[in-house]
């Protein structure tokens, strides 16, 4: 079975998703973070401003692994962790960059599934939904206003980042917004069948309830 969680950054997908997975008993996939390796790989390869075609052929060698360890799953980059590596603006901005690309989003889909047939699984991006699984018995799309998704986001950085204004993350927020939503493969969206959820007034626990009590019910859990 599959739960599907899309969303904007900031909208307050991913301890959602890993906490809706854990409660739930299924896998939590992170697919940004897959992207956000894709990115890294291409830094270390020196593929940044490379032609597509040449992004193509290095997809083929590159070593990228999503490995299932206790619930969730890790994302290797030629055998080691890249967790530590993945988790600045920079990355998330030149993950956004390339996930516009056909290569690189047809490389995902494939490791996506495979990471879906692995067993149960909640699976949070931006087309889980849509692309990814489109067969997924349960589907979320969460949104926020977008000064509230930049504040939470601003909120989370501060503290490695004390110089950082409100209104540097708000332009970065509206930047890739503006890409994902605009770009021609796989476009931010929800799926038709999926339950949109506005998150600007709601904390975190009430999010969760709200589709803990949703996805029991589609998925005729007690
Ligand atoms: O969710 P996260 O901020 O880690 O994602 C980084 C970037 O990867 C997003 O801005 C988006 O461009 C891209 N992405 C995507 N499709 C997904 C997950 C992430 O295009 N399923």
């Amino acid at each position: 079975m599959v739960v599907t969680v899309d969303g904007p950054s900031g909208a307050g997908k991913s301890s959602v998703s890993r906490r809706l997975a854990a409660g739930l008993g299924f896998a939590f996939l992170d697919t940004g973070a897959l992207y956000r390796g894709v990115a890294l790989g291409a830094r270390w390869a020196g593929m940044e401003d490379q032609l597509e075609a040449v992004i193509e052929a290095w997809l083929t060698r590159l070593d990228l692994e999503a490995r299932p360890v206790g619930g969730r799953f890790l994302v290797l980059l030629e055998g080691r962790d890249v967790e530590p590596f993945i988790r600045n603006e920079e990355m998330a901005g030149l993950a956004s960059r390339f996930s516009a690309l056909a290569a690189v989003r047809a490389h995902l889909l494939d490791l996506q599934r495979r990471a879906g047939r692995s067993g149960d699984l909640v699976a949070e991006g931006r087309d889980m939904g849509t692309v990814v699984f489109p067969q997924a018995e349960v589907k979320f799309f969460l949104t926020a206003e977008p000064a509230e998704r930049a504040r939470r986001r601003w909120l989370e950085l501060k503290p490695s980042r004390p110089g950082l204004t409100l209104d540097e993350v708000r332009a970065d927020l509206d930047q890739r917004d503006e890409r994902d939503s605009r770009r021609a493969l796989a476009p931010l969206k929800p799926a038709a069948d999926a339950m949109v959820v506005d998150t600007t007034t709601l904390d975190e626990d009430e999010v969760l309830t709200l589709l803990m009590a949703n996805a029991r019910q589609k998925l005729n859990l007690a």
